[in-house]
C-alpha cells in the first residue's frame, strides 16, 4: 500500500506514532489541533483597532491601518485566546497593542507572570512599570548584578499560553515585543500550538528564572 493511498483512510497520530481509523481520529481529535504557525515581520503598518477589537468598528473614511490580518494580529490574537496562564520572557515591550493584550488577559483573571531586563524596565517607551501596577500580573527583571559573569541581557522572546493545560502554546523567535519590533525589523515568530514536547523546556526555564529573580519584584507606583 502506498503512503497516499493509506493516507486518505487513515489518520497518524504522532503521540502513538501510529496509524489510525477515522474513528479512532476522530476519538483523539485533540491531537488535530496541534500545530506551528510562522509569522514574519516587519508588518508594513500597525493594525486598526477594529482587527483586534470585536466592539470597535472602524468609521473613519480614511484609516491608515490595516484592515487584514497581519502578524501582529496574528501574534495578538494568540494572547487573546489564553485561557489560564500567561508566562512571558522578554528583553523589553514597548508595543502598546501588546502591552493591552495583555492587560486584556490579566482581566481576563488569567495570571499573568513577566520576566524582562533590568535595564529596560525605566527606557522610554517601556510599557513594564505599567503593566506591574495591574491587578494578577507580576514582574520579576534580573538582578542588576556585580557579577562579571552575570551582566548578559535577559534577551528571550518567548511566551508559554496555559503551561499547565493539555493545549500548551508556546510563542518563540527573534521577535521583540517593540513597536520597532513590528515596523522595522526583520524578525521571525513561531508558534507551536499543543505540542507539550515544545513547551516543557520552556516552562522548566521560566520556572527557573521566576525562582533565580524571586527577589527582583518590580512594583508599580510607590506607596
Ligand atoms: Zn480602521
Amino acid at each position: 500500500m502506498t503512503v497516499g493511498a493509506r493516507a486518505k483512510k487513515s489518520f497518524f497520530n504522532a503521540e502513538t506514532n501510529s496509524w489510525e481509523s477515522a474513528a479512532e481520529h476522530e476519538a483523539h481529535a485533540h491531537f488535530t489541533s496541534q500545530s506551528t504557525e510562522i509569522l514574519i515581520f516587519p508588518d508594513a503598518v500597525m493594525p486598526c483597532r477594529s482587527m483586534l477589537d470585536a466592539n470597535y468598528r472602524c468609521a473613519k473614511a480614511h484609516c491608515d491601518k490595516a484592515h487584514h490580518t497581519t502578524s501582529l494580529v496574528k501574534f495578538i490574537r494568540t494572547l487573546d485566546k489564553a485561557t489560564s496562564t500567561l508566562d512571558v520572557v522578554c528583553f523589553t515591550i514597548t508595543c502598546d497593542d501588546i502591552k493591552r493584550a495583555i492587560q486584556r488577559a490579566a482581566k481576563r483573571g488569567i495570571r499573568v507572570r513577566i520576566v524582562t531586563d533590568a535595564n529596560n524596565v525605566d527606557s522610554l517607551g517601556s510599557d513594564i512599570r505599567e503593566l506591574s501596577e495591574a491587578r494578577k500580573i507580576d514582574v520579576r527583571c534580573d538582578a542588576h548584578s556585580n557579577d562579571p559573569n552575570k551582566r548578559g541581557m535577559m534577551h528571550h522572546k518567548f511566551a508559554i499560553i496555559d503551561g499547565e493545560t493539555n493545549d500548551p502554546v508556546v510563542i518563540t523567535g527573534s521577535f521583540n515585543w517593540t513597536r520597532a519590533g513590528v515596523l522595522d525589523n526583520h524578525d521571525n515568530v513561531l508558534i507551536a500550538r499543543n505540542q507539550p514536547d515544545v513547551a516543557a523546556p520552556y516552562i522548566k526555564h521560566m520556572e527557573a528564572l521566576w525562582k533565580e529573580y524571586a527577589a527582583f519584584q518590580i512594583h508599580g507606583a510607590e506607596g
